[in-house]
């Protein structure tokens, strides 16, 4: 991540230039949370980071404390199940990125009591410290996964299908308390519907690694690469940067409406898997060896998103395509390799 100028032409981001912020990121151990604290911290923010290493990497708040910047970096271990912490946490902030959650479809079907704990009571909790904080913006992670069985594309805000995994369900949730406390106790919020996000610091361990790292990684171990289904299912991959242009453009937009708001955040383009293959297999100069699993349950087949919402209300240009932003993590990956293999074991 670097200094604003070099990473967007977002104009609502000017204004932290000029005004040093206190915000609390939770997850900020996690994938898009520590590299959201970063960037707020490259450019001289007060960051809180909040988080009980469920999936996230003691590392990444290492990587924090150890910066130049860490003296406006201050760690709360703890848990959003728990509505103390969540106050505590809240306390003079000015705005909220929340994203600590459980992601991962099979996981949620492996267990959904505890998706739903995580996601839903943690999510009602962060709400209403949130309030009780009076914050100014109540930013929050939610999913494409709440488009659910529609089959329409691009996928369009304002029309979503059922959803098909307890996940799915968790995140529609979300977007409902928080449109109710948005109308019953005036807490500013925005929700943004992540369209599979990689890059740096997303973690390649574990069954529910998400793809790009989990295939780098056994690209670099020469193992075999399993996709589930025929390879032909796409996704609308969004580098990380673009991520973190949502989420700050959102909580200083003076461009929202007074209702909640739900926005797409993708970069706009479709890829199959296996071109996704083909671009890891040439970036890592490797012949990719593939093998075929069903195709997962609670999955959707195809994914793309229509961002022009976004682009209205937050300014949103996302800077980065799927190939510039796979050319900018498989060599992250590289250089990391050894680090995260440790992690594994
Ligand atoms: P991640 O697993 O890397 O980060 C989630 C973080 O939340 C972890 O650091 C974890 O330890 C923390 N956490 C989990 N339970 C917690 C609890 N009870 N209390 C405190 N912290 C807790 O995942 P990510 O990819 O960075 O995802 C961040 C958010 O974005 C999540 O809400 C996820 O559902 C959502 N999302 C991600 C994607 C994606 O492609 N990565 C897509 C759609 C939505």
């Amino acid at each position: 991540m670097a200094p604003l100028n070099q990473t967007t032409s977002n104009p609502i981001l000017n204004v932290l230039k000029d005004t040093q912020y206190t915000w609390l990121v939770t997850g900020a151990a996690g994938f898009i949370g520590s590299n959201l604290c970063f960037f707020l911290l490259e450019n001289n923010q007060r960051v809180i980071g909040f988080d009980n290493f469920a999936t996230g990497l003691e590392h990444n708040i290492k990587d924090l404390r150890a910066s130049s910047f860490s003296k406006n970096f201050e760690f709360v271990h703890g848990d959003i199940r728990n509505l103390e912490s969540c106050t505590k946490a809240c306390s003079g902030v000015d705005f909220v990125l929340h994203q600590a959650a459980l992601g991962s479809v099979p996981r949620s079907i492996a267990d959904p009591l505890t998706s739903h704990a995580v996601n839903v009571d943690g999510f009602i909790n962060m709400l209403k410290a949130a309030v009780d904080s009076k914050v100014k913006r109540f930013v929050y992670a939610s999913s494409s996964s709440v488009y659910g069985d529609s089959p329409e594309l691009p996928k369009v805000e304002a029309r979503t299908g059922n959803v098909l995994s307890p996940y799915a369900a968790t995140k529609a949730i979300n977007e409902l308390y928080a449109s109710v406390f948005q109308k019953t106790y005036g807490l500013s919020c925005v929700g943004l519907r992540y369209f599979n996000v990689f890059g740096p610091r997303q973690d390649p361990n574990g069954q529910y690694a998400a793809v790009i790292p989990r295939w780098t990684a056994a690209l670099l171990d020469n193992k075999a690469i399993t996709v589930n289904g025929d390879g032909t299912t796409s996704r609308d991959f969004c580098y990380i940067e673009n991520v973190v242009q949502a989420n700050v453009a959102s909580a200083l937009s003076p461009n929202l409406p007074n209702t909640h708001v739900a926005l797409n955040v993708a970069f706009g383009q479709q890829t199959s898997l296996l071109d996704l293959i083909g671009q890891l297999g040439q970036l890592l100069q490797v012949t990719p060896q593939i093998q075929h699993g069903p195709f997962r349950n609670g999955d959707v087949l195809h994914s793309l998103a229509n961002t022009s919402l976004a682009t209205s209300l937050i300014s949103y240009t996302p800077k980065y395509s799927f190939e510039e932003g796979l050319k900018l993590a498989v060599p992250w990956y590289v250089a990391n390799h050894a680090q995260l293999s440790v992690n594994a074991r």
